[in-house]
Parts: C-alpha cells; structure tokens; sequence
C-alpha cells in the first residue's frame, strides 16, 4: 500500500512508500483509511522538532471503515463499521493513568503516527481499544475532524469545566483556536474574544465569527488589554484559553485575565522557554490548567456533539487533498492561512 513515511531521523526525510499491509493481531482491527488530518505535529515531525522513531508512517487524524479484525475484537467490531480513533498506541491499560481513563498520557505511550505506523496510508491496523463507532449521521469531512475536536472538549468542558455566562479571551485563531470557540460557545460563555495576528484576517477571523465569537481582535492592529477592560468593566476575563504558544500572546493573555480567573493551556509553545511573570499568576489567585490530548472520555463528547455542531466543523475543513500532493498541503499548513486540510486515503475515490 501507498503511504506517507518519515523514512531517516533529521529534516525532512518524508516521502510516499509502498510498505506492506499489517495483519491485525487478536485485539486489533484493520481500517481502511477515508481521510487522515495533517496536524501542526506533523510539521514538526517533518523538521525533526518533534520526537518520532523512522521508519513510521505518519498521521493520527483519521477517520474510515473497519475491513478486519482479530479474532478477540469481533465481539465488539465488524467489517463495514465506520469508526474514527485514538492515536494512544503503546498506552500499557496497567498503569495507574491508564486505569483511570487517561493513557493519552501513559508513559508507556508509542503515539500514531510519530512512534507507531500512522493513517497516511490507506490501511491502519490498530488495537481495537482505540476505536470509536461513528454515528451514522456524521459525514465522513467531519469525523475527519473529531481527533482535535476531541482536545477541545477535554480542554473546555473537562478539564476547563467553564461556567456559563463566562467571558472568555481565546488566543490564537488556528485549528485549537477556533475549536474552542466552538466549546465556549455550547458551554454558554457571554462573550468570546478571539485574538490572532495579521495573517488571520482574511480566512480565519471570519471563521471565527461563525463558530460564535463575539469579538475578533487583531493583535497587531489593536489593543487588546484595552478592548478586554473595555468589554469586561475592566475587571478582564472569566477565563482565559491559550491556543497559540507566542510569548506575546501568553503576557497577553495573564495580563487580561481576572482575579481569581482561570488559564486553561492548550498551545505548546515549541523548544522555546517562555519568560513569565511568575508572581501575577499568585498576586491574581489564578487556576492554571494544563491540558494534553484527547482521553477517551473527550471522544465521547466530541462525538455527541458532532451532529449538533456540523455545519461549524465542516466550515474549518479547508480543502481535501489525495495523498499525492502532501508537499502542497504542508506548505498551505506551513503559510499558516488555513484551517484543517485533510488527505484523501480512498485510492479509488
Ligand atoms: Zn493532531
Ligand atoms: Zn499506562
């Protein structure tokens, strides 16, 4: 079969292989891949910035129909069902974090796509754990999206848990960015604020303003503590969601956040140490919320939500590209103008 491997150690080094299909064991299943996602982790798998273990087929993002399974997941899988999945292959089910729900952080974690043969390819074998049943309703563009749907719910309504009437500063207006706004949105925030930079103007703010917030600001144009105290009484924000990893954007936002308010963080911030003024966040008495992946817990919301939310999904899908023309949707992911482009994996269309 055809797929996208990250074939030697250092950048670059990705390239379209002919690799053989794997055989599911008995508790796993094999899909054949409808769309993989291409994910800002995936750049940095690309330029090395990223652990990853070569030869590995990349992609974690997907979405298809079970083909196969292992004698011991027939109980639960079939031939023909349509699943989209975790990517927290290697997660050891023993540990304590595996116990109570959480191997997206296990330390045993091999993930999809960086240390475990991923879904730009046409077929994934995987344990079948990891799988989730694709309500019929939901069109295959949009279960494309569910993995960082997923990362948003954990992130908001999880681990956030944000309040209704909350007003809410998002930073950063990419995939994470406007996901969350699309959270903030069904958990009742009052007012969402959504700040990016210049290069957001064209496609971005707009898409932004659909998934319901109620103020977009251009950082590079605007000032942003200004329209915060302006529409907050200058008391700042319920709670503050940090989507973007930029240095200025993270003074920003401990800057604009209340008293008592809550940061919930979602942007790494890359192999940069960030400058912080430690002391705000005690003189303030803020919660810091710290939040990683997707538990399956979080598929299960984004899931529900899905149905509700399709129309706002859909718009955040940017194009769809076959697998032989990922050179084109890096370098759109790289401009950085673009939402979410997924690869089409069905050869046949
Ligand atoms: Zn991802
Ligand atoms: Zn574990």
């Amino acid at each position: 079969m055809k797929a996208l491997v990250k074939y030697a150690p250092g950048k670059g080094n990705v390239g379209i292989r002919d690799i053989p299909v794997r055989e599911p064991a008995a508790d796993e299943i094999m899909i054949k891949v409808k769309y993989c996602g291409i994910c800002g982790t995936d750049l940095h798998i690309w330029a090395d910035e990223f652990p990853n273990s070569p030869p590995v087929v990349m992609g974690h993002e997907y979405c298809g129909t079970v083909i196969k399974t292992g004698p011991a997941a027939k109980a639960t899988w079939s031939a023909g069902d349509r699943v989209v999945g975790e990517l927290h292959t290697g997660a050891c089910g023993a540990c304590e974090l595996c116990r109570t729900g959480k191997p997206h952080i296990c330390d045993h974690k091999l993930a999809l796509g960086s240390k475990f043969n991923g879904a730009f390819a046409e077929y994934l074998t995987i344990p079948a754990w990891l799988a989730h049943r694709l309500p019929e309703d939901i069109p295959w563009d949009v279960a494309g999206v569910t993995e960082p749907f997923a990362i948003t719910a954990h992130c908001l309504a999880e681990r956030g848990r944000l309040a209704p009437g909350s007003n809410v500063l998002i930073s950063g207006a990419a995939t994470m960015g406007l996901m969350s706004t699309i959270w903030a949105s069904r958990l009742g925030a009052r007012q969402i604020i959504v700040a990016g930079t210049q290069r957001d103007t064209d496609q971005r703010f707009p898409l932004a303003r659909a998934m319901g917030a109620t103020h977009v600001v251009n950082v590079e144009q605007e000032d942003l503590r200004a329209i915060v105290a302006e529409l907050t009484d200058g008391r700042g924000v319920d709670a503050w969601v940090e989507c973007s990893g930029a240095g200025a954007a993270i003074a920003a936002g401990l800057d604009a956040v209340k008293k008592t308010g809550r940061v919930i963080l979602i942007g790494l911030v890359g192999p940069a140490t960030i400058p912080v003024v430690w002391n705000t966040i005690l003189y303030k008495e803020l919660d810091l919320v710290g939040c990683f992946s997707s538990p399956p817990s979080s598929w299960e919301l984004a899931l529900a939500a899905e149905k509700d939310e399709t129309v706002k999904l859909r718009r955040l899908v940017s194009t769809i590209l076959p697998l032989t023309e990922w050179t084109k949707g890096f370098e759109m992911m790289r401009q950085g103008e673009v939402v979410k482009i997924l690869m089409d994996m069905d050869t046949e269309g």
